[in-house]
């Protein structure tokens, strides 16, 4: 693959941004994934195995659907790039598939993960099950009970849950005890870690298993409009990885516009939102230098979104480089407009999406373009699980 200024360097950092912050008894593991993981990913019988799975398990490529009422009433040619038809219900599993089969690569017989909503824990129960894996997903007490029915999916699928009982009880919780169980099993067991966040190489592997999104688009437009390359692409970012997805191939063609879009919650600066590009400050969070929500003695602040998927107090290095260079245009979406904007997407196009997605889909109302401008649009996942949450605010 292509190496361009916006991509991770040798040392892995992404500008200022990445590295590895990790505490010396995970050295060796994490390490042995830097040394072996592109030497993997470019041999042909991994890719072969990749792709098959995507291609007969997943269901890959997914459509890009060309939008033509959402696109008549915002006057420009929208095209939704359905993620939301992958299996388990969004893109995370591109990432688990190619995580799963690197860690047969390297050996490994047991896998880790932590997971907030659940979204990740499920992706990760479902690839280990598929390929007869040890599956054990640390999730935070408060979660677990938040979280029902994705607690019942890992268990269907065969995963032991194991409650972090520690500090709030939530995902950052969740994810120490995740590293205190890598560092006391460095030889047998795989961390899949659910975004491009993490100590270096997490956020350029994650970013490589998520380009196929970008990568199937490219041949898409070509066959629809003609042109590889869109006037815009849009995709929120919780962490950052269905964005990552979506720009990769575009991010030396400086001529396609980049937008990603962050919760606002309920205000920017209401204290209750996680738009970090906006708030946060230089720090360290999962291990990686990046951009975090932190309060001014730098203690890591509570994030808060009506999306569980974008509830997160950090952006992944690549973003904060991407924000920081003005490559990706942030904008931020506040509760109240994804969530219109999620029941209209649903009466528009018989699509109801995740309200993570919602948020992406809501820049319409705000943002101006022109009639001919090409616009593609991640569906990061679909709404099913946020059925209840859509309940609660229409009063369905
Ligand atoms: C998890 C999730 C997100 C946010 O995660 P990223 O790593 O930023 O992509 C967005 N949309 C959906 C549907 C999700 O499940």
């Amino acid at each position: 693959m292509q190496k361009t200024s916006y991509q991770v360097n040798e040392k892995g950092y992404y500008g200022e941004f990445g590295g590895a912050f990790i505490p010396e008894m995970l050295y060796p593991n994490v390490e042995e994934l830097r040394q072996n993981y592109l030497k993997i990913l470019n041999d042909p019988d991994f890719q072969k195995e990749v792709n098959q799975l995507l291609k007969n398990y997943v269901g890959r490529p997914t459509p890009l659907y060309f939008a033509k009422r959402f696109s008549d009433k915002y006057g420009a040619k929208i095209y939704l790039k359905r993620e939301d038809l992958c299996h388990t219900g969004a893109h995370k599993i591109n990432n688990t598939i190619g995580q799963i089969v690197l860690a047969k690569r390297l050996g490994k017989k047991r896998i880790i993960a932590e997971t907030g909503a659940g979204q990740h824990g499920v992706a990760t129960a479902t690839v280990c099950a598929l390929m007869g894996m040890k599956c054990i997903v640390y999730m935070g007490d408060i979660d677990i009970k938040r979280q029902a029915p994705n607690v019942a999916r890992m268990k269907m699928l065969g995963a032991t849950v194991i409650p972090a009982h520690s500090g709030s009880k939530t995902l950052k919780d969740a994810t120490n005890e995740a590293i205190r169980d890598w560092i006391s099993n460095p030889i047998n067991t795989h961390y899949i870690i659910g975004s491009v966040v993490g100590p270096h190489p997490y956020p350029d592997l994650v970013a490589r298993f998520q380009s196929v999104i970008s990568k199937e688009i490219k041949q898409q437009l070509l066959e629809a409009e003609g042109t590889e390359n869109p006037d815009y692409v849009v995709a929120c970012v919780g962490g950052g990885s269905n964005a990552a997805g979506i720009f990769y191939h575009y991010l030396d063609r400086l001529n396609v516009k980049l937008i990603a879009v962050e919760a606002a919650g309920k205000g920017i600066h209401s204290g209750k939102s996680a738009a970090t590009s906006q708030l946060g400050k230089i720090g360290i969070i999962h291990g990686s230098k990046t951009l975090v929500m932190q309060s001014p003695d730098g203690q890591i602040t509570e994030p808060y979104s009506i999306s569980a998927g974008l509830d997160y107090p950090g952006i992944g290095p690549m973003h904060a480089h991407l924000f920081q260079t003005k490559r990706v245009q942030f904008l931020s979406v506040t509760d109240d407009q994804a969530m219109l904007a999620g029941i209209e997407l649903s009466k528009m196009e018989g699509i109801i999406p995740a309200i993570e997605t919602a948020h992406a889909i809501a820049i319409f109302k705000e943002q101006k373009f022109k009639k001919d401008d090409i616009v593609v649009v991640n569906l990061s996942g679909r709404g099913d699980k946020d059925l209840n949450t859509y309940i609660k605010y229409f009063n369905l």
